[in-house]
């Protein structure tokens, strides 16, 4: 990550600091920060007259904001950097502190991408207007959609989505767009995002099915994957970082479909299972592990809990049980499934094993709303 490019905002933290004379706050940081850590406890402590304790544990997500157990050593506030706020409820007073990056990409490298998906777009409508006169299964033989859905599409706008730091493009990336020809629409999403055009590795409910393709400003494949997996819809991509332009292949997604697929059928037969709960507050849903046991229980299945704040191989793949349900963190299931030697599925993946939803009728994304 280039640092030197990244503005922390550090003069809000220092100010409440300072205003409500916390002697003891805990600064949490994504996994890419870290290397900073020390140097900005440095200039809190050197700026404040309070103490930092860093929260030295893995975070990639405002789900995981420190709560309880730092209450109980004392600390009076959490600076969470990186991430935005979530409707979670940590039980721990939290400042979010915004990190941007002010690198400006080009608009030119993504162009023959966006074309290309536009006409896609017109297509996928243009084909949804012919299969009305199809049956439910002709059509899904089309694949209407990236994930073999029949969803409904009701425009071809350019849906303009980023990862965090770099947000504060999206408006004026709007503009440059929409000189350039496109319709451009910055969505807006549930009580999980706190910005328009924000999307999280779990969360793209500002989807709208006059979206018929999407720009992403960020880097990496983890929001691109799951934005395609859960709209099913074109995607390119603009990294801040290097200035380079690419898309999310259907071959790479229809390779993460092979692999769900095929976890599905190697638990055809199988008898119990290990359901997870994330323990992490904004990954916590126990409504949903506990609608897992008794669906598991009505087809003569045993479903076992278990809690746990971290999911990883070495925590769970001892257990004596035939696969995993993961109601924690949607994409460990998704991104590192070959790391675990039983199968780890998503809710809806169990729900098809056990014949309650049909694979035929597309992949549905485990979103954490
Ligand atoms: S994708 Fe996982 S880690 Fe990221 S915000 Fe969602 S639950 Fe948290």
């Amino acid at each position: 990550m280039d640092l030197d490019h990244h503005n922390f905002e550090l003069t809000e933290l220092m100010e409440r600091i300072r205003t409500s004379d916390h002697r003891l706050i805990a600064l949490q940081l994504p996994e890419g920060l870290k290397m900073q850590a020390l140097e900005m406890m440095d200039e809190i402590e050197t700026e404040t007259s309070a103490k930092v304790v860093l929260a030295a544990d893995p975070c990639y997500g405002a789900c995981d904001l420190v709560h309880d157990k730092m209450k109980n050593m004392g600390v009076e506030m959490v600076a969470h950097m990186g991430h935005s706020q979530m409707n979670i409820e940590s039980g721990m007073p939290t400042l979010f502190i915004n990190v941007t990056y002010d690198g400006d990409p080009e608009l030119t490298p993504v162009i023959p991408f966006l074309e290309n998906h536009l006409a896609m777009a017109k297509n996928r409508i243009l084909d949804q207007q012919k299969t009305n006169e199809l049956s439910t299964e002709d059509a899904q033989e089309k694949f209407l959609d990236a994930v073999g859905r029949l969803s409904p599409l009701t425009g071809t706008k350019l849906g303009l989505v980023g990862a965090i730091q770099h947000l504060h493009l999206l408006p004026e990336f709007q503009v440059r767009l929409e000189k350039a020809g496109y319709d451009v629409v910055i969505p807006l999403g549930g009580a999980r995002l706190s910005f328009p055009g924000q999307v999280l590795g779990c969360n793209y409910s500002g989807d709208q099915d006059d979206i018929g393709h999407y720009l992403f400003l960020g880097s990496g494949d983890f929001h691109p994957i799951g934005l395609v997996l859960h709209t099913g819809k074109p995607l390119a991509m603009l990294d801040p970082y290097s200035g380079e332009a690419k898309e999310m292949s259907l071959l790479s997604v229809e390779r993460i479909l092979r692999q769900r697929f095929g976890l599905i059928m190697a638990c055809d037969n199988a008898q119990v299972f290990g359901i997870l709960i994330g323990e992490k507050p904004g990954q916590m849903r126990r409504t949903l592990a506990l609608r897992m046991k008794r669906m598991l229980e009505k087809h003569g299945k045993k479903g076992y809990l278990m809690a746990l704040e971290h999911v990883s191989p070495e925590l769970i793949d001892f257990y004596p049980v035939d696969a995993f349900v993961n109601t924690a963190c949607p994409r460990i299931a998704i991104d590192d499934a070959v790391r675990y030697k039983k199968p780890l599925l998503t809710p809806f993946e169990l729900e098809v094993v056990l014949g309650e939803k049909q694979w035929e009728l597309g992949y549905q994304f485990d979103e954490i709303p």
